[in-house]
């Protein structure tokens, strides 16, 4: 990065690149863009980005995004717990285990979902050495215990990585709660001529009966 640009303007450039996929020019561009075409949004996304570091955490039951009542200058000092896990009129005998947070908000949209979650924040995946130690299986052991959970609702991608860790889940849990996993096929409105041999293939041992 030029020498050249003032010491401010150069830490905003290197945070801009923490992001994922963004280069040292995208950065550079998203810089100048505050400064000079959106200077209000500055002060918006200034203020947004300090509200984010001192109200929102981790769920300490789901790993969930949470958000706390009031800013809280010591995270780590306040368990803080999500909507969803503070809501009482969840069914507790089901949770749900999904591979990250974005997951758990599409499966929540889908509004299929009564129970609870549980957001693994990362899959088996030997190639690149995660292994099962790398699972947080006892926090997941210990939100089935405290919570009566009675089904593991695994909805995992439907990849190598995501079947393998289901696997994984079953074995280590099913002797103790009902372990199912979502169906994989073919999406709403899909064209099933272009759908590929193995989403087919799923799509057909999933098939159930039809009512009426
Ligand atoms: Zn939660």
């Amino acid at each position: 990065m030029s020498a050249a640009l003032p010491p401010a303007l150069r830490h905003l450039v290197q945070a801009f690149t923490r992001l994922p996929g963004v280069g040292e020019k995208t950065a550079l561009r998203f810089a100048m863009h505050l400064l000079t075409d959106q200077r209000s949004v500055l002060d918006t996304l200034g203020q947004a980005l300090s509200d984010a570091a001192s109200r929102l955490a981790t769920c300490e039951a789901c790993g969930n995004i949470a958000e706390r009542d009031a800013p809280d200058t010591d995270a780590a000092a306040t368990p803080v717990r999500c909507s969803i896990c503070a809501d009482s009129r969840r069914d507790p005998s089901q949770l749900c285990v999904v591979a990250k947070v974005q997951d758990l908000m599409a499966v929540e949209r889908s509004g299929a979902m009564r129970g609870r979650y549980f957001v693994l924040g990362r899959l088996l995946s030997p190639l690149d050495g995660i292994g099962p130690e790398e699972l947080p299986l006892a926090q997941l052991d210990h939100q089935i215990t405290s919570s009566g959970v009675q089904e593991l609702v695994i909805a995992t991608p439907p990849s190598v990585e995501g079947e393998a860790t289901a696997l994984h889940l079953a074995r280590e849990f099913g002797r103790r709660v009902r372990v199912t996993r979502i169906a994989s096929g073919i999406p709403h409105g899909g064209d099933l001529e272009f759908a590929d041999p193995i989403t087919l293939g799923r799509a057909m041992a999933g098939r159930r009966g039809l009512d009426g």
